[in-house]
């Protein structure tokens, strides 16, 4: 574990250092939490409209600054241009959506007898948001803006190898209007900086997405204060593909090589009903060799390289050579590349089929019925997302009933959508992050009664 007191930011597709940002300290931690407890008041103090006017200048300046943050994320994160330019434009949508809800985050009034009852969403005071480097920038914005939606102020820790995207986030915070110190971000490790906002006594939440090692870790550490956490963590999500779907639309290969696979919710068990499996594996082999691996800034491009020489060696170490597999192919150099692979030859408890891997490389198995398909769709310890693919909508609504994961789609990839809630099952994690709850999960309820005794008239 390195301390050092500066971080590099490599672009992952050539190797080369494209910034150095200062690693913040556990003293700078503790100076921003400060500073975020004073800039709070001030937020929450404000009306309502105020606040939701603030948050949509906001989206305004992060919409004119799409293409600069899309292209940030590709030279610090090796995303492909087109996805990178929805991650930005998500930012902003989010934004919009979150300003929303600021003038409708309601209380209730509550029938009681001898008074009135009523109660109010209180903001939590300083939030912490701990981000991964797989999505930088829409992760960044998830644990962010509902938490200063909902009147909080937020500190920021992304992660060592990906802290551009949110610098340039809490620039444009700034440029918009909103009050000084409201929205910081502070780049460091994730042993120093990371455990200091978990351990602050006057940080009241932690979001945290990444690894469920570290998420337990957090976990534990936040009991101690009892200190409230989201957890999104990892996933193996299946793809339950029966043999009257269309197969074609059914195993995108994008379902698992989307963000090189790096991606929490890649549906990387690949679940084909047995009589289908002979044409599945045909049309991946097809699939895997047609996809256009390379430079990420390159609008042909579909898939870039690996986050990091050390993502890269881990994903290795799940694909030995000769492990019987179909291939596509990738760049060699420079850059951190991987070739798009599934694995046809594995058991359903082997490593690569239960363990999240978090590159291009996905299994292929067989299920033979209903039953089997969820009972091979639950063995894992994830539950984050999947897929269903039939035509029989009874067949779909029973599996979608039986698969225990946070975000299913039928007859659809989609996993992430602002609007409904996202989070996971079993290790994957805690609490729902966006939907139409995401600022009252920044939100203590407090209820008042308002006695209405008195003295007769
Ligand atoms: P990680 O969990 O170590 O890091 C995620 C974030 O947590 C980073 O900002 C990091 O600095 C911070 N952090 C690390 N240790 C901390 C601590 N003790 N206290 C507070 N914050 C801490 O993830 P990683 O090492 O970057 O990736 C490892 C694996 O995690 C990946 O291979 C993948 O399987 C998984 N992962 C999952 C997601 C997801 O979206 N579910 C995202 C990233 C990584």
């Amino acid at each position: 574990m390195s301390d050092s007191d500066e971080l590099k930011v490599l672009d992952p597709a050539t190797e080369e250092v494209i910034a150095t940002v200062p690693a913040a300290t556990a003293e700078d931690v503790d100076a921003a939490v400060v500073r975020a407890v004073r800039a709070q008041h001030g937020w929450a103090a404000l009306a309502p409209a105020d606040r939701a006017r603030l948050l949509r200048r906001f989206a305004d300046t992060v919409d004119a600054h799409l293409e600069e943050l899309a292209r940030l994320e590709v030279s610090e994160a090796g995303h492909t241009l087109g996805n990178a330019r929805w991650e930005a434009g998500n930012a902003r949508d989010l934004l919009e959506y979150a300003a929303g809800g600021i003038e409708r985050l309601l209380g209730k009034q509550i029938p009681v007898p001898g008074g009135w009852n009523i109660t109010f969403q209180e903001p939590l005071g300083v939030v912490g948001v701990i981000a991964p480097w797989n999505f930088p920038m829409p992760i960044a914005a998830w644990g962010s803006f509902p938490a200063l939606a909902a009147g909080n102020a937020v500190v920021l820790k992304p992660a060592e190898t990906t802290p551009l995207t949110a610098l340039r986030l809490s620039e444009l915070a700034l440029a918009a209007g909103l009050p000084e110190h409201l929205f910081q971000v502070l780049p460091g490790h994730g042993h120093i900086a990371g455990r200091a906002l978990v351990d602050h006594p006057d940080v009241a939440k932690i979001v945290f997405t990444g690894s469920t090692r570290t998420g337990r870790e957090i976990m534990e550490r936040c009991a101690r204060l009892v200190k409230p956490v989201t957890l999104e963590l990892g996933g193996k999500s299946p793809n339950i593909v029966f043999a009257d779907a269309d197969l074609r639309t059914a195993l995108d290969p994008f379902s698992f090589l989307d963000n090189s696979g790096q991606d929490c919710c890649a549906r990387t068990r690949i679940l084909v009903q047995e009589t289908a499996l002979d044409e599945a594996r045909d049309f991946l082999a097809d699939a895997l060799s047609a996809v256009v691996v390379g430079d990420p800034a390159d609008e042909k491009t579909q898939m870039g390289p690996l986050i990091s020489a050390a993502q890269r060696e881990r994903v290795r170490s799940y694909v030995p050579d000769g492990a019987p597999a179909l291939r596509g192919s990738a760049p060699d150099g420079p850059g951190f590349w991987f070739p798009p692979t599934v694995l046809v030859g594995e058991r359903h408890d082997s490593p690569a089929a239960r363990e999240e891997i978090f590159g291009p490389v996905a299994v292929l198995l067989p299920f033979t019925d209903e039953r089997d398909a969820i009972r091979l769709a639950n063995d894992t310890p994830y539950g984050l997302a999947g897929s269903v693919w039939t035509r029989d909508l009874g067949r779909a609504l029973r599996v979608s009933g039986g698969v225990r994961a946070g975000n299913l789609s039928v007859n659809s990839h989609s996993s992430v959508r602002y609007w409904t809630p996202f989070g996971g099952y079993k290790q994957s994690g805690l609490g729902r992050e966006l939907g139409p709850d995401a600022l009252t999960a920044f939100t203590e309820t407090k209820n008042v009664f308002i006695s209405t005794e008195g003295p007769a008239q």
